[in-house]
């Protein structure tokens, strides 16, 4: 039996996800395990490499630093657009649009609308932030032929596709 997490095995988590002042930023209480399929980038670096070699049944808690999360902030990906350009010519605080950037297509988010224009700013809403995980590994088992292929997880707590 599987026990162990390593690359290509299925993994299933109960996480918490919190800010350095211990804001709950994300959970899976309430909801099923998170599954995912290690060493396949999923989940963000820090995280993952933690939980190499844990057992089902361990508990963690892990602080990722930005650079293995969700990025640094980086401040170019901010601009202020005219609304007319956007593709639905329309802007609202919250909408998301995907636009094409110097590295290919990426989620831009509206933060503020003044007059005409729209700021959207490209960073991952966690971006700059250090991360603060608990982690309880609950299951691990072998990846069907169809997850390896797809490098994600199918069934519950996966991808329903
Ligand atoms: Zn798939």
């Amino acid at each position: 039996m599987t026990v162990q997490v390593a690359p290509q095995k299925v993994v299933s988590i109960e996480y918490t996800l919190s800010d350095g002042a211990g804001r709950v930023l994300d959970t899976s209480e309430g909801r099923q395990p998170l599954a995912y399929l290690h060493g396949a980038g999923n989940i963000v670096p820090g995280l993952e490499n933690a939980l190499s070699g844990q057992e089902v049944g361990n508990s963690i808690e892990v602080v990722v630093t930005p650079e293995e999360g969700y990025g640094v902030y980086d401040d170019r990906l901010k601009q202020n657009v005219a609304i007319r350009k956007l593709p639905e010519r329309k802007a609202k605080v919250g909408m998301a649009f995907r636009l094409e950037s110097k590295d290919g297509p990426r989620n831009f988010m509206v933060t503020s609308v003044k007059g005409d224009y729209a700021m959207l700013d490209g960073n991952h809403p966690l971006a700059g932030k250090t991360l603060h995980f608990k982690v309880k590994i609950v299951d691990v088992r072998e990846p069907t032929a169809e997850e390896i292929t797809h490098g994600h997880v199918h069934g519950p707590g996966g991808h329903a596709h």
